[in-house]
């Protein structure tokens, strides 16, 4: 699951790091205050379908363009500002996971499978 997450954000100029574990915090989405490139933190110590959903999510916040002006980081367990807007930002990026975990699932699994 990792390097198909990899390739994603490779793909969508998007820096992954892990060895973010601090905490109950599972992902962020930043930008890079030096350079203000799109940037993803995980916790290492996920695996599996839960990396899949987390990092989906925070890929969710770069590409449905939810950082604003200066805004250097999306998500509600950090960012203080729990209003509306963030809210629901916070449930586009959920849909985008679980949309995304969801088809890659499907083709994973789909060859497994004989519909009838
Ligand atoms: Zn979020």
């Amino acid at each position: 699951m990792l390097e198909l997450m990899k390739k994603i954000c490779k793909a969508e100029d998007i820096m992954l790091r892990g060895g973010l574990d601090i905490g109950e915090i599972r992902g962020i989405a930043f930008k890079d205050p030096t350079n203000g490139f799109r940037a993803i933190g995980y916790n290492s110590n996920l695996t599996g379908i839960e990396l899949l959903s987390v990092i989906a999510h925070e890929i969710g916040h770069h590409v449905l363009g939810h950082f604003e002006g200066d805004e250097l980081n999306m998500d509600s367990r950090v960012n203080k500002n729990n209003s509306r807007t963030v809210e629901k930002k916070e449930r586009e990026a959920e849909i985008f996971s679980a949309t995304f975990t969801a088809l890659v699932m499907f083709v994973k699994y789909a060859d497994s499978e004989v519909i009838t």
